[in-house]
């Protein structure tokens, strides 16, 4: 279990529970890499800071003192040392939009005292509600506007306007607002506010505390996960658009051997554990997993074939040079499923649930029709009940036997 859980370390887990593993649980060291964009969110959020804190005083922040506290972030770091990702874009066009979204909310927003400051880029811990589990928020701003509703902003610098609908939206909003009622429960009114600087658009949205507490319960059962992950020691990697800010590349077990391929990275091993070899079991399997493929359509097409053949013969057996083809053609009642109806099947839980046999559906659907159902053990009007959700469908099956091995078996 980690000291304190927090959104991006869930989040973290939910992207890639390797990258997880090697950030929080085995806490590897290594040189973070910086990237512009992410530089750019950074610079941008210590502006508004100051920008917020000195308005929070009656303090207008001019807009030329505002762009030299900008600039001189940008001014901390060897340019040489940031990593860009977009090809298309300079760290030039980073300082420069970075530039405009503060310009454009300067211009909007001063004086910046539109509500009274609670706090600017807070540190919040807390216990996520009956767990033992420590949770740390940081918030941009907390303030209490002048409608009396308290609220919970934070800024965004990426390309995405997200709306409130947006599952990530709740998950780091509805956090951060458990975080702020576990400190403040006097605030009754809260209102979450993602900022989207370059949009200059601002995304607002209200939690019913109905959807705070099913929040509370993903966030227990995502640390559960994680512990369990930890149990067991399985953490998977799960490439994504993200490994491209992964710090961790280097040694991830899905990155090591394209890069001990390209030959960055040295390794002696056994001749089949080498990089080579690996590529050679690697182009193997594909090799036969393409062949399957093909195989099993194959055979499906030709299992169609025998089971039209043997409707429209009435034969059970087909006899070939080597063997025989046994094919077995019946019927059975079974009850409808989600792929076949989706919409029936809904109506079929519902009615289960009502009957009380939920618990049994859930187990085994076949269960119920087999040893419930078909022997008339549910009462009349259960089975009554049932009986629209009930489809008849034809069973088939089809076995092969080469007559050899039948004939050795009968010596
Ligand atoms: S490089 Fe990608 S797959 Fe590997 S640990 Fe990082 S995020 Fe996960």
């Amino acid at each position: 279990m980690l000291s304190a859980y927090s959104y991006s370390s869930l989040d973290s887990y939910r992207n890639c529970p390797r990258k997880f593993s090697f950030r929080y649980i085995e806490r590897v060291p290594t040189v973070k890499t910086v990237t512009a964009d992410t530089y750019l969110g950074n610079a941008v959020h210590r502006v508004l800071q100051k920008m917020y804190t000195l308005g929070a005083d009656g303090i207008l922040f001019p807009k030329e003192d505002m762009l030299k506290l900008y600039h001189g972030e940008w001014a901390k770091i060897d340019h040489k040392l940031f990593k860009v990702i977009s090809e298309f874009y300079t760290i030039d066009d980073y300082i420069r939009i970075g530039e405009e979204m503060l310009i454009r909310h300067h211009e909007r927003h001063a004086p910046f005292d539109q509500g009274t400051l609670l706090g600017a880029e807070m540190h919040i811990s807390f216990h996520l509600l009956g767990t033992p589990f420590k949770f740390r928020c940081y918030i941009d701003r907390l303030w209490r506007r002048d409608d009396g509703v308290v609220e919970i902003c934070d800024y965004k610098t990426g390309q995405n306007l997200a709306q409130p609908s947006d599952p990530r939206f709740r998950y780091q909003m509805g956090l951060y607002q458990l975080a702020v009622q576990s400190q403040y429960p006097q605030y009754e009114q809260i209102d979450l506010a993602q900022y989207f600087l370059r949009k200059d658009e601002i995304v607002r949205t209200r939690l019913e505390p109905g959807d705070l507490e099913q929040l509370a319960e993903e966030y227990r059962l995502a640390v559960a996960e994680t512990i369990e992950a930890t149990r067991l020691e399985s953490f998977p990697a799960k490439e994504g658009p993200l490994c491209n800010y992964c710090d961790f590349q280097e040694i991830c077990p899905a990155k090591r051997h394209r890069a001990m391929l390209d030959g960055e990275t040295d390794v002696g091993e056994p001749e089949n554990l080498s990089p080579e070899g690996l590529k050679r079991l690697a182009e193997a399997y594909i090799a036969a997993h393409y062949e399957a493929a093909v195989s099993k359509k194959k055979l499906d097409g030709l299992k169609a074939d025998l089971l039209d053949a043997a409707r429209q013969t009435g034969l059970s057996r087909l006899d070939g040079e080597t063997g025989y083809v046994g094919v077995k053609l019946g019927r059975e009642r079974k009850f409808v499923t989600k792929t076949e109806d989706a919409a029936k099947f809904a109506e079929l839980t519902s009615e289960a649930r009502q009957m009380g046999l939920d618990d049994y559906f859930n187990l085994d659907g076949r269960a119920v029709m087999k040893d419930l159902f078909s022997k008339g053990r549910l009462p009349e009007d259960q089975a009554k009940r049932l009986e629209p959700f009930v489809v008849e469908k034809e069973t088939s099956r089809v076995s092969v036997k080469l007559t050899i091995e039948e004939n050795e078996k009968e010596k």
